[in-house]
């Protein structure tokens, strides 16, 4: 257990959490939304601070980041919980583990050994053996990923801190729900986010996510404000998220903040509580590559489906190839040097 930073006393032993849009107001004995943040007399803890649940090596690729260290390896590190509940997520074994606990405790009226219970998920590694890690590995770079990194901001903050030390970078894998006290501390720490806009319908985040739309295009706005590079994601999910209306509303958006913000639309495979939805038809996700390139967005992205032409990235101007991909297989091409194309373009994003 972790006292937190991102917190407000209130009467009465209560505390609001202050790491994410939810904003939770927490009594004593409880815990937020996310059952990672628990309130013990009157004072906010984290309970996984320094419990990795899952930690991997992986292509930044993976992330996805394609305007980022292209190429690079980086270290994966991620807790159970997450402040969204989305009956699609593919980590859900994760994300929704200590959720289900406090499911558990309630019924049982135990909800005082939630620290307990929680903190016996995943294994000690500090914010300085993380760091260790890379730096023996020579990882560039960390990213907080899995499950949503603002929930445990404590240890993702030290980490950062410990990384930027050693020349690292650091990227957060996000659903947008971060407040802005969260992303203004981490000015200057956070070089990159991947932000899921999962869908622009506000029924979609409260039926299948548990939270709303307008916070997350908020978060949207004041990362990029930040000057923190950002790249975004949609799942396209048949039935759900798909149209064509919808799929240029999210185009259009990220468009109004910044034609230079990639776009990734990748392929849903059934899972979690939409086992009995089907995968996601290649036909879907190369009209949503056309809408987004149509809305004057720069650089648009198929995933989770191998087609080459449509993931790797070409110069707005001259259209030429710069960096082919195949998969995460990444090739830098001869006429992109020094962030710029042959042509003079400079292509927006941290290559080095
Ligand atoms: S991180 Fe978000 S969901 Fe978790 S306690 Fe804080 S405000 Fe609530």
């Amino acid at each position: 257990m972790h006292r937190c930073t991102l917190f407000k006393k209130l009467a009465g032993k209560k505390v609001q959490c202050t790491a994410c849009r939810h904003a939770c107001i927490i009594p004593e004995g409880n815990s937020g939304i996310c059952a990672v943040r628990m309130n013990k007399d009157g004072v906010l803890y984290l309970l996984v601070y320094g419990k990795a649940s899952a930690i991997h090596t992986d292509p930044v690729e993976k992330k996805p980041l394609f305007h980022f260290l292209p190429g690079s390896k980086i270290l994966s590190v991620g807790t159970v919980g997450c402040n969204f509940g989305c009956d699609f997520c593919q980590n859900w074994d994760l994300s929704q583990a200590s959720k289900e606990v406090k499911k558990r405790l309630l019924q049982e009226k135990q909800q005082e050994l939630l620290d307990v219970e929680v903190s016996e998920f995943g294994y000690e590694l500090s914010p300085q053996k993380i760091v260790e890690t890379c730096v023996r590995e020579k990882i560039p770079a960390i990213a907080y990923t899995y499950n949503e990194p603002v929930i445990f901001f404590e240890y993702a903050f030290d980490t950062m801190k410990l990384a930027k030390k050693e020349g690292m970078k650091n990227i957060f894998v996000s659903n947008g729900y971060e407040s802005e006290e969260a992303l203004d501390k981490m000015k200057g720490y956070l070089d990159a986010m991947n932000i899921d806009l999962k869908s622009f319908n506000e029924d979609f985040y409260r039926s299948l996510c548990k939270a709303k739309l307008a916070p997350v295009l908020e978060t949207i706005k004041h990362a990029h404000k930040l000057g923190i590079w950002l790249e975004i994601t949609t799942l396209v999910i048949p039935g759900k998220n798909d149209s064509d209306e919808e799929l240029g509303q999210i185009a259009a958006f990220i468009a109004a903040v910044d034609k230079n913000i990639p776009w990734h639309v990748t392929a849903f495979h059934p899972e979690y509580k939409m086992d009995n939805v089907s995968p996601t038809p290649k036909e879907s996700l190369l009209r949503a590559y056309d809408i987004g390139k149509n809305a004057g967005l720069h650089f648009v992205y198929v995933g989770n489906i191998l087609d080459d032409e449509h993931s790797s990235t070409y110069c707005p101007k001259c259209k030429t190839v710069l960096i082919k991909r195949s998969w995460h297989d990444v090739t830098v091409m001869k006429d992109f040097k020094n962030e710029t194309c042959n042509c003079g373009e400079r292509i927006a994003g941290v290559w080095s």
